[in-house]
């Protein structure tokens, strides 16, 4: 028996995975068992990002002092005896026109891309460096994958895209989005050096031969970003540069 917990709104303004929570709170089948439970109901509840500190960057706190440390401790206890666990977002950041999900691990190895292959978002950015990753909660799980729907703007249709991979999970049928591709987390870009190179990015279209140039990047590498924020959303991070790894089917 496969024991899975799934995280929801561990950023309290991003409410489609409350209605997995209201829908399937647990349940087992033959080979499953799952519960989900919220990250962060306080915020949920006045539907806000968070009420002291954002959650996913509380988890490594030495000293739980703010309302999200002290429930990172409390989540972290929770994660005891699950083989998986999933944490559900629904960004508004990532400004891609397509609907490019995706999901961050932070371990590689089969367990992990096993527990990706059920899920329909085409790209998996692994954050290799374990100091870092430890500041959000699946950093916390030997198997955390965080799942990163993009808000399409259509409330029902984030609901829907977030409940069809649930059941892919919990019966484990494999996702038919092939193929997947495979990141490694590489380093940030600033707003300095995008205006300095006036660089115009867009998620996940890969780099041209200019701009791996102009950051320093090896040639022959194929570089994405994610995350790419205008100067009026972020003043200082413009985006996250990931390189291809390989690719997984
Ligand atoms: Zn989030």
């Amino acid at each position: 028996m496969k024991k899975i917990l799934f995280v929801v709104c561990t950023h309290g303004n991003e409410l489609a995975g409350l209605h997995l929570f209201l829908t399937q709170p647990y349940g087992r089948l033959r080979n499953t068992e799952w519960e989900v439970v919220i990250g962060n109901p306080e915020a949920m509840m006045l539907n806000q990002r968070f009420i002291e500190s954002d959650l996913n960057r509380s988890f490594n706190a030495k000293w739980a002092k703010s309302y999200e440390e002290k429930r990172a401790a409390i989540l972290k206890k929770r994660f005891n005896g699950y083989d998986v666990v999933y944490d559900i977002h629904t960004t508004q950041v990532m400004q891609t026109k397509l609907l490019d999900d995706c999901m961050f691990i932070n371990t590689i190895d089969d367990k992990a891309i096993t527990a990706c292959s059920y899920v329909s978002a085409k790209h998996i950015i692994w954050d290799s460096d374990s100091q870092y990753n430890k500041q959000y909660l699946t950093g916390h799980h030997p198997v955390g994958v965080t799942l990163e729907y993009q808000k399409s703007g259509d409330y029902l249709e984030d609901v829907n895209r977030i409940m069809s991979d649930f059941y892919n999970i919990v019966r484990t049928h494999k996702s038919e989005v092939f193929p997947k591709f495979l990141y490694k987390a590489d380093k940030p870009v600033t707003q300095i050096e995008q205006s300095k190179y006036k660089l115009n990015f867009s998620d996940f279209r890969s780099l041209n031969e200019r701009e791996k140039k102009v950051l320093n990047l090896k040639k022959n590498e194929d570089y994405v970003p994610v995350f790419v924020n205008p100067l009026n959303v972020d003043p200082e991070f413009y985006c996250f540069l990931n390189k291809k790894h390989k690719l997984v089917v």
